[in-house]
């Protein structure tokens, strides 16, 4: 059975290959990913789960999910992008909280463009251009980014401020980054 991956495992350091063509094997780990997404979110009170993409599940292909509501927990849908591809960030760059169901309890103050424009296939093949702003830019890059191998850390692991963690009543409090890289030296990584 898959499951959630979390730092430091390599998986999430790969680079994941094209999908091509969307076979019945695809259709599975997108449901997966569906179904795992959901379960975090259960254990998980005081967050959404926003989005996931497929490394996160020990699979290094490049799909990602995002939820179709990000503001209803209710609402638990979510659209499948294959083979997402960027072809344009622009505006002007915005710092926004961000987390990762592979990076646990850790949030951080993540710079990203405002806007992204990029090209997928849905999952009935069918491709899509997509036009995002905001939220859900901010949200598709940090996917997309784990299809590369990278975590939104890696963005702010030279800002000292820009780091936070989740305490047991679901509030984000500032944290030490010195002090979580000595804790947590798997987790950056060396330099
Ligand atoms: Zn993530």
């Amino acid at each position: 059975m898959t499951k959630i991956i979390t730092t430091p495992d390599p998986r999430l350091r790969e680079s994941s290959e094209k999908v091509g063509k969307i076979t019945d094997e695809i259709i599975q780990i997108i449901n997966d990913m569906r179904q795992l997404s959901l379960e975090w979110e259960k254990e998980h009170p005081y967050e959404l789960s926003a989005a996931m993409a497929a490394p996160q599940i020990g699979v290094n292909k490049r799909i990602i999910i995002i939820r179709d509501d990000m503001e209803d927990k209710k609402k638990a849908t979510y659209t499948a992008l294959v083979d997402p591809e960027i072809i344009k960030t622009e505006g002007k760059t915005t710092r926004d909280y961000e987390g990762c169901l592979s990076v646990p309890k850790i949030y951080g103050m993540v710079p990203r463009p405002h806007k992204v424009r990029l090209k997928a296939k849905l999952e009935d093949g069918k491709e899509v251009r997509i036009k995002a702003t905001g939220e859900l830019a901010r949200t598709l890059l940090h996917e997309i980014d784990h299809l590369n191998g990278t975590l939104f850390i890696d963005h702010i692991k030279k800002d000292k401020n820009a780091f936070y963690e989740m305490d047991d009543k679901g509030e984000l409090q500032p944290v030490d980054y010195e002090e979580k890289i000595k804790n947590n030296k798997e987790l950056w990584g060396d330099d």
